[in-house]
């Protein structure tokens, strides 16, 4: 199967409306000073249409604000939506970059095939941060550990109803600026092990970034948060380990193998995949493989596991300090491999460390 890209593809041309309520320098700046995750966002916005006969057309710039919808519209209906997460990085010579964006772009198409929505050309996406960061640049923060998280995503706004794909669809891009995921910083995050409920199935939409998913993930979170945990885990049918609500796993061997669920209903984490070359590169095994349930915890009580972590865009990396579960919480071991990983990742991502596997992209020039 072939990606839609396509290296003759004439740039879009962005109609920009600016925004006359615009915060001043001074309004950004407090809002910058200590972003919470997801709560602010900033002047502009980015959208393009396309429909089933004049495919991607009219590209705005435009100020931020609220979408108008028609009530039939079929997204509000059947959840036909998808999304990505990504982040722009301020270095110290005051550049805006950021990080393996081709593969963010990728995961769209591969999640747009999956809802059945058209797909976003990589160069109109990767377009698409760049035109924003044109004119909202100034709310990427420059603090420790800071970025701007950028949320492209794309649903269907055609007025039906009926259960088939829409003929008109809308692409639109935001960002927010953002610090720390966890509260707790790189303090270890406690597991729910979710028994109840699962996440995805065979066949289903689990590699793909969309919406329901997240859904059907906020009940067995709330369970979570009731048992005093932070995130939930989910297992497959036949009780191997697939991911978080939002993140994807790695656990650490004694021998320092890094071993991570291989499995066609989980999503193919960028950071994960990078911290896994990270690890390649300082000469560790990797094994993309089945891990159940049982092996995680013989695992942590023989020893043989020696440090599990969580890790995605926002969290970056997060250690796991406790697995629990309706009759059992199982004390996790913790080591430094996942924090130094964090450490290359991100001094990569700030332009602190070599860049030398061209993960890079500037949006800023
Ligand atoms: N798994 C799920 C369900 C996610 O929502 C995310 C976050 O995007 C990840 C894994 C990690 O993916 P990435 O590292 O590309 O952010």
């Amino acid at each position: 199967m072939s990606l839609t890209t396509d290296t003759d593809l004439a740039p879009l041309e962005f109609a920009v409306t600016r925004n006359l309520a615009a915060k001043t320098a001074a309004e950004r700046d407090a809002l910058l000073a200590d972003p919470a995750f997801g709560t602010t966002f900033t002047d502009h916005m980015v959208d393009i249409c396309w429909s089933t006969g004049g495919g991607w057309h009219r590209p705005r710039v435009q100020p931020y604000g609220p979408i108008s919808l028609d009530p039939a519209a079929a997204v509000l209906h059947y959840g036909q939506e998808i999304f990505e997460g990504i982040k722009a990085y301020r270095h110290a010579d005051g550049s805006v970059w950021t990080f393996r964006p081709d593969e963010n772009a990728k995961r769209l198409q591969r999640s747009a095939r999956r809802l059945a929505l058209p797909e976003l050309p990589v160069e109109y996406f990767i377009q698409s941060l760049r035109e924003l960061i044109a004119v909202d640049g100034a709310w990427v923060p420059s603090g420790e550990d800071q970025s701007l998280y950028l949320r492209p995503f794309m649903f269907a706004k055609e007025a039906f109803l009926g259960v088939r794909s829409a003929h008109k669809v809308a692409y639109y891009l935001i960002a927010s600026p953002v610090g720390a995921y966890f509260k707790s910083g790189a303090k270890p995050v406690s597991i729910w092990l979710s028994e109840d409920f699962a996440r995805a199935g065979k066949g289903g939409t689990g590699a793909a970034k969309t919406g329901g998913n997240y859904a059907a993930s906020l009940l067995p979170q709330a369970q979570a948060y009731e048992q005093g945990c932070d995130q939930v885990v989910f297992l497959d049918a036949a009780g191997n380990v697939e991911e978080l609500g939002g993140m994807n796993i790695v656990f650490v061997y004694r021998d320092g193998t890094l071993v991570t669920p291989a499995s066609e209903s989980i999503l193919e984490g960028i950071t994960r995949n990078s911290l896994l070359q990270l690890a390649e590169d300082r000469g560790l095994k990797v094994e993309r493989r089945a891990v159940s349930l049982q092996e995680w915890r013989d695992g942590v009580a023989s020893g043989d596991i020696v440090e599990v972590f969580a890790c995605g865009t926002a969290a970056v990396v997060g250690p796991i300090g406790v697995l629990k579960g309706h009759d059992f919480e199982d004390v996790q071991p913790l080591g430094d491999v996942a924090l130094s990983l964090r450490q290359e990742l991100t001094d990569i991502q700030y332009g602190r460390r070599e860049d030398r596997h061209g993960w890079l992209v500037r949006l800023d020039a």
